[in-house]
């Protein structure tokens, strides 16, 4: 099977080289980022696709996502299968299944869970949505990149799935992060204390697989000066995602939203978007001048205190 993977930043490149060390023949190309050895280096997006029989996208959002259809539809052959990694809006993956269906063309929304660990070691979750034939005949090829892939339903199923899974992880690296800051403060040894929480009920992704304070727990991005990883910016747009969707259902999902202010603070007051997403710990440490969440909560002191 030849493939062409769009975007290689971050998650595409490790995503595009373990296809590759697969054995498949992969042409790659990304407006800015480098092409990882293995990938042979197209000069355009159009370039990259036509004439292969599966593409792959790994984009930053839906509004990418649509400038690469338009660029890249007209380029494709019909039976060719469009997996979109990236995360985006389910409009954005819905509106795409009905241009690329009218070129013959069948898109399946594939976004992932796993981070950057989960991309290297080829064993990220995959949400896919859209029709079953199109998935079973990509999933031995998913399996490349991925160790548990899931048909959720139609197109648009999958990042129906993805925005729930993140709307869950967003408070929880948050209170994760609440969590050690505060542990700090009371004096703890905060190795102890990830000793206890890793094996007891606050346990959670982001404390075991994803530990935010250098030093501790499974190497992550805390351990590499919080360079993402899953940029907090990402994040932020998750929650935003989430927010539209939970919207159009009339629902309000007020704990997970209260993360997304944190992070719109964090991203768009402190311009911090391009850190990963667990450097919230960095600001909860920093002490009260730089931690705005802190700050409007602060419980005001009572006359007899
Ligand atoms: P990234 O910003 O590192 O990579 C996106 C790449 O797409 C960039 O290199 C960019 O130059 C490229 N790009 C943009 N427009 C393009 C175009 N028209 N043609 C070709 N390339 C183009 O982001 P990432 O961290 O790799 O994340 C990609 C997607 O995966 C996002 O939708 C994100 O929400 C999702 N995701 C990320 C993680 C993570 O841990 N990083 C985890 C799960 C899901």
């Amino acid at each position: 099977m030849k493939i062409g993977f769009l975007g290689l930043g971050n998650m595409g490149a490790p995503m595009a080289t373990n296809l590759a060390r697969n054995n498949y023949d992969v042409r790659g190309f990304d407006i800015a980022a480098p092409c990882p050895a293995g990938i042979v280096p197209a000069p355009s997006g159009h370039n990259a696709v036509g004439g292969q029989d599966l593409v792959f996208t790994m984009l930053p959002g839906g509004r990418e996502l649509r400038q690469v259809a338009e660029d890249i539809l007209p380029h494709m052959g019909t039976g060719t299968i469009w997996v979109d990694c990236s995360t985006v809006e389910i409009e954005a993956a819905t509106e795409t299944a009905r241009r690329a269906a009218k070129r013959g063309v069948t898109f399946l929304d594939a976004p992932v869970s796993g981070g950057i660990t989960g991309a290297r070691a080829g064993t990220l979750t995959i949400m896919v949505g859209g029709p079953a034939a199109a998935f079973s005949r990509v999933r031995p090829v998913l399996e490349v990149v991925g160790g548990r892939i899931v048909h959720c339903g139609k197109v648009g199923a999958g990042q129906s799935t993805k925005i729930c899974n993140n709307l869950i992880l967003a408070p929880a690296m948050v209170a994760t992060c609440e969590a050690f800051a505060l542990a700090d403060r009371l004096g703890l040894d905060l190795s102890i204390l990830f000793e206890v929480v890793s094996k007891s009920s606050g346990y959670s992704w982001s404390s075991n697989a994803y530990t935010p304070l250098p030093g501790i727990g499974t190497e992550s991005p805390a351990d590499h000066g919080y360079q993402a990883g899953f940029a907090a910016r990402l994040m932020l747009k998750d929650l935003l995602l989430a927010e539209q969707a939970a919207e159009s259902v009339n629902f309000w999902p007020e704990v997970s939203m209260a993360a997304k202010e944190y992070y719109r603070r964090f991203v768009e007051e402190k311009g911090k978007g391009e850190l990963d997403f667990s450097a919230v710990m960095l600001e909860l440490m920093a002490g009260n001048e730089s931690n705005g969440c802190r700050e409007q909560n602060q419980r005001p002191l009572a006359p007899t205190d």
